[in-house]
This record gives C-alpha cells, sequence and structure tokens, in this order.
C-alpha cells in the first residue's frame, strides 16, 4: 500500500482546490486499492462550516458502498482532521487514517483569519493515544495548499 502515492494525490487536490477558490484541504477514502470517496475543503464556497473535505469524502463513500461502515477502508487527508472531521470518521469506523500536515504546521504554514484559525481549538487525544490509527507522513509537496493559499490571499 503506497501511503505517500494517495496523500499526494489530496495535496494536490487541496492545491488545485485552493486555485478553485477553496480552502486548502482534500481528503480521499480509498477501499481495495480503489478512491470511493473524494473530498474538497468547500465551507466558505457554500457557505457550510460541515462542508469540510474529510466529510465530504466519508459522505461520498458511504453513498457509494450503501453503508455508514467504512471498518474497511482507508482515510487519507491533506491535513490532519479537526474534531468534526475524527468524529465523522469513528461515526464511519474508518479502519486507518494517514494524513500528510499536522494542524500545528498548517498554523504555523497559512495565514488562517478568523473563523478559519477556529479549526484547531481541539484538545482531543494525542495521535498515539486514539483508537484509530492516525499517522502522519511528511510528503514533499504537504505544505503546498498553504503556500498557494497564502499566494491567493496577498493578490
Ligand atoms: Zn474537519
Amino acid at each position: 500500500m503506497n501511503h505517500k502515492k494517495w496523500l499526494d494525490k489530496t495535496v494536490q487536490m487541496a492545491v488545485d482546490n485552493v486555485k478553485n477558490g477553496g480552502g486548502p484541504f482534500a481528503a480521499i477514502v480509498v477501499k481495495d486499492g480503489k478512491i470511493i470517496g473524494s473530498g474538497t475543503n468547500l465551507v466558505h464556497q457554500h457557505n457550510d462550516p460541515s462542508a469540510h473535505a474529510e466529510l465530504l469524502a466519508i459522505r461520498e463513500a458511504c453513498a457509494e458502498l450503501g453503508s455508514t461502515n467504512l471498518s474497511s477502508a482507508i482515510l487519507y487527508a491533506s491535513g490532519e482532521p479537526c474534531p468534526m472531521c475524527l468524529g465523522a470518521a469513528y461515526w464511519a469506523s474508518v479502519g486507518n487514517i494517514y494524513y500528510a500536515c499536522s494542524k500545528n504546521e498548517a498554523l504555523q504554514h497559512a495565514n488562517f483569519s478568523n473563523p478559519l484559525a477556529a479549526y484547531f481549538p481541539d484538545q482531543e487525544k494525542a495521535p498515539e493515544d486514539r483508537q484509530i490509527p492516525f499517522i502522519q507522513i511528511s510528503t514533499n509537496g504537504a505544505l503546498t495548499p498553504f503556500h498557494e493559499w497564502n499566494k491567493r490571499n496577498n493578490e
């Protein structure tokens, strides 16, 4: 299983999403080597605070499978999932979660104004203490969506 390949895909999706006016995050759900759900951050385009990439990817994957059980699937996210998306992952019994950049890296590298900074007010368990394996793999380009984001917002 090439986790970096899938993470690279989410990072590229996040870059493209910023270029299309969305937020700097993307996610996919993969089962048996196939993408069964994908999403990008559409919070501001849809005025929907729940339109996070991971949540949309989980919704699409569940619709695709006709089930709310994603225990045999993997969630890949360009950025560390927030508590809302982590909650959705638990409700969907997601098998594993991999992400490319941590929330601290996102906060350090992106100029988020409120309420975007409110994405990260969580004080949940440390990643290693969680029931669902929650593993960061730093990929080349994992921070590129934030560079694109900053570029767009400085224009
Ligand atoms: Zn989220």
